[in-house]
């Protein structure tokens, strides 16, 4: 399941730098999650990176995005044969 940024985003900017998918750019209004690049860090960490040094905790799942973790690691395999 991917992740998204809710209203409450203050645009702080501190998440967009940690995530190791550039899933996070700067939105119209706030922060936003490309959830074909969001694997909740599955394969480059144990925890969303973006959670964690969320100062506002406003990023939760996004249930519009359902996936298995065998989903969000074959994601990232994806994303890492397109990087390499
Ligand atoms: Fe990026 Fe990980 Fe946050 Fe998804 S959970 S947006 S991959 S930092
Ligand atoms: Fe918004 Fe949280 Fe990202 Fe800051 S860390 S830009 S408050 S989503």
């Amino acid at each position: 399941m991917a992740l998204k940024i809710t209203d409450e985003c203050i645009n702080c900017d501190v998440c967009e730098p940690v995530c190791p998918n550039h899933a996070i750019s700067q939105g119209i209004e706030f922060y936003e999650i490309e959830p074909q690049l969001c694997t909740e860090c599955v394969g480059h960490f144990d925890q969303p990176q973006c959670r964690t040094v969320c100062p506002v905790d406003c990023i939760p799942l996004d249930p519009a995005h359902v996936e298995t973790p065998e989903q969000l690691m074959e994601k990232y395999q994806r994303l890492v044969a397109v990087e390499s």
